[in-house]
């Protein structure tokens, strides 16, 4: 029963890579494709993403996203040609 239980586990535990992998290949995909001032903006948002994860200070993660709204519209503002 407990390796069956495991099996099971292991069959999750490798979806979950495959599709963890996937969504890194897309991400790496849609960086590749953006503009050089795009693309240092996409990962000084990455950078704000990763930084709020270690905060717990609710003014900090306040200010945080609140610069990265800003840098999304940044983003956002510099092809409108291209929205969805
Ligand atoms: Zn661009």
């Amino acid at each position: 029963m407990a390796v069956k239980m495991l099996a099971e586990y292991l069959d999750h535990a490798l979806e979950f890579e495959r599709m963890a992998a996937a969504l890194r290949a897309a991400a790496l995909l849609q960086v590749a494709n953006m503009c050089a001032k795009c693309s240092e903006i996409h990962f000084k948002i990455a950078h704000y993403r990763q930084m709020a994860t270690r905060i717990a200070d609710r003014l900090t993660l306040d200010g945080i996203a609140g610069l990265m709204m800003e840098l999304a519209n940044a983003k956002a503002a510099r092809h409108p040609a291209e929205k969805k």
